[in-house]
């Protein structure tokens, strides 16, 4: 008998197994059998084990009570505990992905339901982990999961940056502190395509990094030669860096938070791109409003802006923002320009920011032609049957005259 047969049962109602069993890992509070498992027994994050209406369990995973989606289903079957070997195996499976993907150790390494471990990701930067824990169930496991990725992995740090918004949808609180290893003076390194960014675990955005957009910005060596280029949502200069060392004339960052700018001038610096990079700390919608008086024009313009649509229900306001920010981003394109255009929400559909950049093209008098449709990396794996972990979406477009 294995150990994680004792874990207390979450009953679900008849045909609720249904979506479980074709692939999904949620289950949702109205689905559960509360006569016979009553959620208020179970503590934020316990253990259980999903069991469905004849009392076949499903796998093995863990409750949150107070949260919408009440459970997720972290193994199949009841053979396998929630300890520290599953997390091994999870790692390691995930781990062969990356290897086989990238040259050098730096890139998401586990990215929630995905790859088998909802509610955690994990970014790697070469001895240097940084992990988030979205859900109570992943937050109780931290001893096991710290010990996982030290086995592993026998890192040189490991961060926990467990300060994202939805953290607040499972009562969890909001912190970042260092889990294993000792602090460091110098700035934490990412390299990409060849170059180094600085950049920081505990004060920057997500955990460090826009790992998603990689394989994008590697399509950037063809479009940018000898062309003046604008990037918009600028973060620590992923875009814009790579965009100079593509052999991009002039390069103009603009972000609104004074760290990224700063950040930029060093990583220009560290990488002797400094003659063409300028970076500007601005708002976006003012800064394009601003050079479109100013009738600066650029070449090649990327927008990469934060999620505007966080719920489902800022979806019609979301929608019109994409659109405004992609006319203003035209507005400043040159007569036959590349637009690179993303949005990161997950419930925005990926036809309607094109349905936006075509509207706004129109309003212009312009006509826009799709050239490229644009994912997250592989790194960030979509599961199939969990819409949600496709997320971002974008497209490179040639923006003409009409
Ligand atoms: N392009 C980046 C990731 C962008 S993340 C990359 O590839 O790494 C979104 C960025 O937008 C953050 O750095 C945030 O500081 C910035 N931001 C958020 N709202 C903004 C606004 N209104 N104007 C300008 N920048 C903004």
């Amino acid at each position: 008998m294995s150990e994680s047969i004792e874990y207390p049962a979450l009953y679900l109602k008849r045909g609720e197994d249904a979506r479980l069993r074709a692939g999904h890992l949620w289950v949702f509070s109205n689905e559960v059998d509360v006569a016979r498992s009553p959620l208020s027994a179970f503590e934020p994050g316990q253990a259980c084990a999903i069991v469905d209406h004849r009392d076949k369990p499903l796998g093995v995973g863990y409750v949150n009570p107070a949260s919408l989606i009440c459970a997720r289903l972290v193994s199949r079957g009841i053979e396998h505990a929630l300890d520290r070997s599953l997390f091994v195996h999870r790692f390691k499976v995930a781990l062969a992905l990356r290897e086989r993907l990238f040259e050098e150790p730096w890139y998401r390494l586990a990215f929630g339901e995905s790859d088998g471990l909802p509610g955690l990701t994990v970014d790697r930067f070469g001895d240097v982990l940084v992990a988030q824990a979205t859900t109570a169930g992943m937050e109780r496991l931290k001893g096991e999961i710290e010990a996982a990725l030290t086995k592993v992995f026998k890192p040189r740090q490991l961060w926990w940056k467990n300060d994202a918004s939805i953290r607040s949808l499972e009562n969890l609180p909001e912190y970042a502190d260092l889990a294993v290893g000792e602090p460091l003076n110098e700035p934490l390194i990412v390299r990409e395509a060849g170059l180094e960014f600085e950049c920081n675990p505990v004060s920057g955005q997500k955990t460090g990094w826009f790992y998603d957009q990689r394989g994008n910005r590697d399509q950037l060596a063809r479009l940018v030669k000898g062309k003046r280029v604008l990037d918009m949502f600028s973060y620590l200069g992923g875009w814009g860096l790579r965009a100079a060392r593509d052999g991009a004339s002039e390069v103009v960052c603009v972000d609104s938070s004074p760290a990224a700018v700063d950040a930029i001038t060093r990583n220009a610096q560290r990488n002797g791109l400094q003659d063409r990079v300028r970076s500007v700390r601005a708002d976006a919608f003012d800064c394009l409003k601003a050079l479109r008086e100013q009738r600066e024009r650029f070449d090649v313009v990327i927008l990469d802006p934060p999620a505007f649509v966080k719920r489902r229900k800022d979806l019609a306001e979301g929608r019109i923002a994409y659109r405004r920010l992609n006319e203003l981003g035209m507005q400043v394109l040159e007569r036959d320009g590349i637009l690179i255009t993303f949005s990161c929400s997950h419930h925005l559909p990926r036809t309607m920011l094109l349905e936006g950049v075509q509207q706004a093209a129109r309003h212009l008098d312009r006509q826009a032609q799709m050239l490229v449709s644009l994912q997250q990396g592989p790194d960030h794996p979509v599961h199939p049957a969990i819409a949600e972990t496709e997320y971002l979406k974008g497209f490179i477009l040639r923006v003409l005259p009409a």
